[in-house]
């Protein structure tokens, strides 16, 4: 199976830097080593060279975290315009090879909402994605609907990704352990966390009673939820809560993927609570390596059918590749 050419294989949680977005966070990317940078910057030929050598056929690329979602709506609406149409004129120089999502303005959510629809119809982006909190609050906010009510209406998906979790969170719960250290607040648990708290808001606050077609991603084999998902809905169901069919909704309106995750157990686990059409195969390049990401779907113990579903099937039929 995946031996070329008999199935296409599509990434979508890849990332790049634009170079002037990147500058609003000159202080947070001060470690990144040189060989990051140099891939987060390259849309092309080392890009494609890495693909290639991996067997990747198709990356749907996105702006690394926490891309505009810490930044005021004068500064990220303009610049949001500007960042879009820079990736859109990359993508053009290899229409075959990438595909994109949208960075989204989120501190003017109307703006927001428009810079999205604008990329969709204009410069046939495959979705928007947000990285973790917007300003400091959960998107599940009344204030972000917006957003989810014009995806559901281009049917196009919103990507939850995560960022640095929040200052006061850091604070709390990581800063004995952050020097030692720096991946707990990050992708080893911190991420994880607060993206999986970002949907279960999301489910919790009826956006999806609202928003009956919207679709959301979450990257790393769903940030644990998929294996947690019998607990909280037998938890929420106890007496004295607001009627809520947690897994059910988790379920119909969540597609995860396997960036920077590729643990059969874990697969197994969320083949077995999602079903196999709500899983994307996805790397994290750059900053995971390419190779292992295929040679280790090529070696899941999954029947060849739900292999070639996982590498490309399921995001043909969910962004219409
Ligand atoms: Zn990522």
């Amino acid at each position: 199976m995946l031996t070329k050419p008999s199935c296409a294989v599509i990434t979508l949680e890849e990332h790049y830097w634009d170079e002037e977005l990147a500058a609003h966070f000159a202080g947070l990317d001060a470690g990144a080593p040189p060989e990051l940078r140099k891939r987060l910057l390259d849309l092309g030929e080392l890009r494609l060279k890495e693909m290639d050598e991996a067997g990747i056929d198709i990356q749907v690329i996105s702006h690394a975290a926490p891309s505009l979602q810490k930044l005021a709506a004068d500064v990220a609406v303009p610049l949001g315009r500007r960042v879009n149409n820079r990736l859109a004129a990359a993508i053009r120089r290899h229409p075959t090879r990438f595909a994109a999502f949208a960075t989204l303005p989120t501190a003017d959510p109307a703006a927001a909402a428009d810079e999205l629809a604008r990329t969709v119809n204009e410069l046939g982006f495959k979705g928007g994605m947000i990285h973790g909190l917007a300003n400091g609050q959960f998107v599940d906010d009344q204030r972000f609907r917006p957003i989810f009510a014009r995806a559901e209406a281009l049917d196009v998906p919103i990507y939850l990704h995560p960022a640095i979790p929040h200052p006061a969170v850091i604070e709390a719960y990581y800063k004995e352990y952050a020097k030692d250290f720096p991946m707990l607040l990050r992708a080893a648990w911190g991420y994880t966390l607060e993206t999986a708290t970002q949907a279960v808001r999301m489910v919790l606050s009826g956006v999806f009673e609202a928003h009956p077609r919207l679709k959301l991603v979450l990257g790393h084999l769903g940030e644990g939820l998929p294996f947690l998902l019998w607990r909280i809905d037998h938890a929420l169901a106890r007496p004295g809560q607001k009627p809520v069919h947690f897994r059910d909704t988790f379920r119909s309106h969540f597609h995860v993927t396997t960036s920077g995750f590729f643990s059969d157990s874990a697969l197994l686990c969320t083949v077995m609570e999602m079903g196999v059409e709500r899983i994307l195969f996805s790397v994290d390049y750059p900053f995971e390596a390419n190779p292992p990401g295929p040679r280790w779907l090529e070696s899941v113990p999954l029947c060849d059918d739900d292999k070639v579903k996982i590498a490309s099937g399921n995001a043909q039929r969910l962004l219409r590749l």
